[in-house]
Order: structure tokens, then sequence, then C-alpha cells
């Protein structure tokens, strides 16, 4: 199964995308968690990344085309995958097309005032856990961070940059008619719900 989970930010793509990728076997490619072990690296793509993402703006197009190509090649791809994060832009998803049949586009719609209190109450574990302060604070002894660009004025330029960027690409897929639209500010459980009867039909 080819699948791409969208939302803005703090829309719960990352949580979601762990429950996708673990019920389907398939591969969950989030390439914000990409260009993040490169920066922890200290690669020369991580240097690169860094300058952008601490300003909350995306990357160049080329850059992450080349990133998920390469992904792509891996084995574990052969049965599907599931991008999170990724396109961000009507460029990504054009050039997508030529590499990959795209079979569903989930989109997880939340509003902003909810979007703000996740992201800035977000925190997560070096083993991929993800906690908020506000809504599932870490159990007590949990050693958390908090990512460099949860700060409200980074936040706010990635959420404006989200709604002008996102428009285009929720067009372009819902021609190819593969675009299916949830609330993501409910439940954790039964947002998770929605999302696999959505799949289910596929
Ligand atoms: P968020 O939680 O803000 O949705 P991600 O964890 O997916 O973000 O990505 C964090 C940052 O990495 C973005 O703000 C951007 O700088 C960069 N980035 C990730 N994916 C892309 C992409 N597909 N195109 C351009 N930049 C990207």
């Amino acid at each position: 199964m080819n699948l791409i989970l969208m939302g803005a930010p703090g829309a719960g793509k990352g949580t979601h995308a762990k429950g996708i990728s673990e019920r389907y076997s398939i591969p969950h490619i989030s390439t914000g968690d990409i260009l993040r072990d490169e920066v922890a690296k200290g690669s020369e793509l991580g240097k690169t990344a860094k300058s952008y993402m601490d300003d909350g703006k995306l990357l160049p197009d080329d850059i992450i085309i080349e990133i998920v190509k390469q992904r792509l090649k891996e084995d574990d791809c052969k049965s599907g995958f599931l991008f999170d994060g990724f396109p961000r832009t009507i460029v990504q998803a054009k050039k997508l097309e030529g590499i990959a049949d795209i079979e569903a586009v989930i989109y997880l719609k939340c509003d902003d005032e909810i979007l703000l209190k996740r992201l800035t109450g977000r925190r997560m574990t070096d083993d991929g856990r993800i906690y908020n302060v506000y809504f599932d604070p870490p159990p007590p002894g949990v050693e958390v961070y908090q990512r460099d660009d949860d700060n409200e004025e980074t936040i706010r330029e990635r959420l404006k940059i989200f709604y002008e960027t996102f428009a285009p690409i929720m067009d372009f897929y819902k021609q190819r008619g593969v675009f299916h639209e949830i609330r993501g500010d409910e439940e954790r459980e039964v947002v998770f719900r929605n999302i696999l009867s959505i799949l289910e039909d596929i």
C-alpha cells in the first residue's frame, strides 16, 4: 500500500503514522525525521537542513526529492510505504508521480488553536514516543526533550507555510480521486479507527 499522511504541523501525523506502519507492515517515511537524523549526525546535509528547519522554512525541493528517491530504493519499500511530511509542495507532489503510484492520501484536519497547544506542549522520547504536557503528560521518570522548532515563533511560521502550500496539493490529489479528509482533533483512538476504515476500503 502506497500512502501519504498529510496535516498541519501538530495534526498527529507522527502518532498515527506509527500505528498505520505497524498495522500494515510498511515503513513510515518521515522526511522531517530523516532530516533530524542528519542534523544529529552533523552531516553536510544536516548542516544545510538545520538552517531552514530552525526558521520553520521548507528545504529546497531538489534536496527533498533526492532523499525520497534514495529512500524508496531500499528493500523495505517493496510492499508499500507511508509518507509523513512529504510531499510538502506541489512540485514535490508532481515529481512523486514519476516515482510511485499513490493509492490514498489521508488529511488530518485540525483547528489552529489545538495545533498550537499540541506543538508548544509536545515532548518526545529518544525511542519515538510522543507526549504532551497539556493533554498526555509524560510519566514521572521518563526522559523527554522538546524539538528545536517547537517554539511559538517557529510554529507560527510552519503553520503559515503549511496553509500556503497545502491547497494546491489537496486539489492535485482530489483530481486523482485519492484524497480523504478526516478530523484529526478527536480522541486518538477515534482518529485511528477512522483512518483504518478508509484504508480497509482500498
Ligand atoms: P512538522 O512537525 O512541522 O510537520 P516535520 O517534522 O515533518 O514537521 O519537518 C520539520 C522540518 O523539516 C520542516 O519545517 C522543514 O524545514 C523540513 N522538511 C521536512 N519535510 C520537508 C519537505 N518534504 N520539504 C521541505 N522541507 C521539509
